[in-house]
């Protein structure tokens, strides 16, 4: 038997979550974020099962694109950060991939290209997150630009907010006023809603919203269980050795956990070289054998130990969900001091991806 330690992706959540993002904006379409691998879940596998009734598909980069395209996805894919070189503009438009235009860098390759089909072009506002996009009093300049160049096909007008995941926030207010006063005077289609987005600030849905981490059955929001939302990923292994300590005895690396009772502790084959967290605290949820339990000792590369002194029954090879349907990502985020995002993200090579 191979090493337990995998991933079991569940296909048919996927494409509830993403149902359940089009009821939540019924008057727009929508654009399955899967970048970074489908933030972890696998791209191509997650595409495929969508293709047939996704809106379209985001990425951050041709590379992922291209990894789309040959696997047979149809559906439009946009590059949300445009290009990084201006060689891939002919790529981007033999493959029909809509292209970001956050810059003037990214405005002159295309004016100056020589490409066999004109592109959809995503032109990017900065509204208030400063990172990418124009500002709002050159919005006119530049799209009377790209208008006029035979390399257009067509114009979405973006934007990203930074604080929709806090509801109460009236950053993500101004940013939508201040998309609204810029774009008013232009027809085209208006995109602005991340998941957050969809799921808190109806107002800002617009033409095409952009769902990435609630498709993963996450909710971004502070406080929310995400109950309407379906868990895709289960990270799962299995126990491999299980010993009695006595009080006083330490446990692991660095002995950071020293029992404090006679303890039954569980080995299970799963560590940091996965992509579970090393930072992870003594405390954090695991779930064994069905039953809640927690982690005690720092995480290895290749194992973590459980506190099995309550679980009397779980023996080797007992199933250990590190997080899915029994364990929310979002709790093991919380606990190790980051976002669901990075745990899904952070997931390596050597977990085997398995599709149900
Ligand atoms: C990643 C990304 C999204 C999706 O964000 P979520 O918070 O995962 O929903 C939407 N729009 C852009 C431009 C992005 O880069």
């Amino acid at each position: 038997m191979s090493r337990p330690a995998c991933a079991i992706i569940d296909t048919a959540a996927f494409v509830a979550n993403y149902r359940h993002a089009k009821t939540l904006a019924p008057h727009a379409r929508a654009l399955a974020v899967v970048k970074a691998n489908a933030y972890g879940h696998g791209a191509v596998e997650l595409a495929l099962v969508l293709d047939s009734e996704a809106d379209g598909f985001g990425v951050a980069c041709t590379e992922e694109a291209v990894e789309l395209r040959e696997a047979g996805v149809t559906r439009p894919i946009v590059l949300l950060e445009g290009v990084f070189e201006p060689d891939e503009l002919m790529l981007a438009s033999q493959l029909q991939l809509a292209v970001g235009i956050h810059s003037h860098t990214q405005l002159n390759w295309l004016e100056h290209a020589q490409l066999p089909h004109p592109l959809r072009v995503w032109l990017k506002l900065d509204t208030g997150m400063h990172r990418l996009g124009f500002a709002a009093p050159e919005i006119a300049a530049v799209r009377q630009r790209l208008l006029a160049s035979t390399n257009v096909a067509g114009l979405v007008l973006m934007s990203h907010f930074a604080r929709a995941d806090e509801p109460e926030c009236r950053y993500t207010a101004h940013q939508l006023t201040l998309f609204r006063e810029t774009v008013a005077a232009h027809g085209d289609p208006l995109s602005l809603a991340n998941s957050a987005a969809v799921m808190a600030w109806p107002d800002s849905h617009c033409d095409w919203v952009r769902p990435g981490i609630m498709l993963y059955g996450s909710s971004p929001l502070a406080g929310d269980e995400g109950v309407s939302l379906r868990p895709v990923m289960r990270l799962q292994s299995r126990l491999i050795a299980i010993r009695e300590l006595a009080a006083g005895e330490a446990i692991g690396y660095g002995g950071r956990y020293v029992c404090a009772r006679p303890t039954r502790v569980g080995t299970v084959a799963i560590g940091y070289a996965d992509g579970y967290p090393r930072h992870a605290p003594d405390g954090t949820p695991v779930v064994v054998d069905g039953q809640r339990t927690r982690l005690i000792g720092r995480v290895s590369m290749d194992m973590l130990t459980v506190d099995l002194s309550d679980l009397p029954n779980a023996g080797i090879g007992a199933p250990v969900e590190l997080w899915g349907e029994n364990l929310p990502a979002n709790e093991i985020a919380a606990h190790c001091g980051t976002i669901a995002y990075e745990l899904f993200t952070r997931i390596t090579r050597r977990v085997q991806r398995r599709y149900a």
